[in-house]
């Protein structure tokens, strides 16, 4: 029988990083997928970049995702991703939307540099090439998952939660997806079926830009003229607790959603926004009367990377809001 091979895909990150030669600190120089062998597994080492995962682009993450289809179409039987852990919960949520394959991709990563003391580089990247092989995963969820510290997170939940510690991932609000024991995946929950369709074949590539921000004691709106002044196509706003902000951001809010959407999330990270209880200036009742869309259980990083697909889909407005809010009220929170 032939071993299974898992293409591993190598985009930089602390996985990736070693000391510099000038004593300058760590940076990406090698490829995760060299860093350790796994027995029984052919893996297929794609060196994809070198990179902070700072410099990942929504561009890149289409040709990303062609590449996954590519590799599966070239004999992989599964796919891992590696990269850096400061953006992983946005590359990943945006794969898992773009959903490449019908099976789930596996995203890795590593807080401590392998050649750190207690690196968890090595044991993250076994434990995903074993995720990704497992056939209990395809049957619990697709589009992506996010795998670190032996812990296996839906790419729509998780959160980078803490600079460095190495369980900094959680899966926010919800239990985790699965678990890794003995190096073999065991499944906790199923993520239901996704609310939207894939976004890959339908990106066109345009060039869409949306803003977050977020709300803040004593705000003015400055900040928010600027939002259409500078020419972005739609806006995230990180409100205060339930979604709320003052009453005169909400003014100028609202004057912004006459042209562009405004979607308004919390900038608590946990729980989805309100949507009918208060009805202060600047509450949620009053941003929706205003035009805004609430971002349900989405964080406002979610809803950036979904609004942001949708646009570049050619989704028309009112489309894109309604799948927002699907894509926002569906889950298990
Ligand atoms: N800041 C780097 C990045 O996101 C390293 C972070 C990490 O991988 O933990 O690529």
């Amino acid at each position: 029988m032939r071993a299974p091979t898992v293409a591993v895909i190598s985009m930089g990150g602390t996985i990736a990083c070693a000391p510099s030669a000038d004593g300058a600190g760590l940076v990406p120089r090698i490829n995760a997928a060299d860093t350790s062998p796994v027995n029984g597994v052919e893996v297929r080492s794609v060196p994809w970049s070198l990179t902070d995962s700072s410099e990942i682009s929504f561009d890149e993450i289409v040709r990303l995702a062609r590449e996954v289809r590519e590799q599966t179409d070239r004999g992989a039987d599964a796919v891992v991703i590696t990269q850096g852990t400061d953006t992983l919960e946005e590359t990943a949520y945006a794969l898992s939307l773009l959903r490449p394959l019908d099976t789930p991709v596996v995203f890795t990563a590593a807080m401590r540099a392998p050649s750190a003391p207690g690196s968890d580089a090595a044991a993250n990247l076994q434990a995903a090439i074993s995720a990704a092989l497992d056939p209990e995963l395809t049957y619990a969820t697709s589009g992506a998952v996010v795998l670190m510290n032996d812990q296996i997170h839906s790419a729509k939940w998780v959160q980078k939660t803490h600079t460095h510690r190495v369980d900094a991932f959680r899966s926010v609000g919800r239990s985790d997806l699965g678990v890794i024991h003995e190096g073999r995946a065991t499944l906790l929950r199923c993520d239901p079926a996704p609310a939207l369709p894939a976004l890959l074949d339908s990106d066109r590539g345009d060039a869409v830009r949306v803003a977050l921000l977020t709300a803040v004691l004593d705000q003015d709106t400055d900040l928010i003229h600027a939002v259409a002044r500078c020419g972005y196509q739609g806006l995230v706003v990180e409100g205060l607790g339930g979604g709320h902000v003052s009453g005169a951001v909400a003014e100028a809010l609202g004057e912004l959603a006459r042209d562009i959407p405004v979607v308004y999330a919390s900038r608590t990270r946990a729980g989805a926004v309100l949507e009918k209880t208060y009805g202060s200036p600047g509450a949620e009742l009053d941003l929706i009367g205003r035009g805004c869309i609430p971002s349900g259980q989405l964080t406002a990083l979610k809803a950036r990377v979904l609004l942001t697909l949708l646009l570049r889909s050619g989704h028309p407005r009112d489309k894109a809001e309604a799948l927002l809010m699907a894509e926002g009220a569906a889950g298990d929170g």
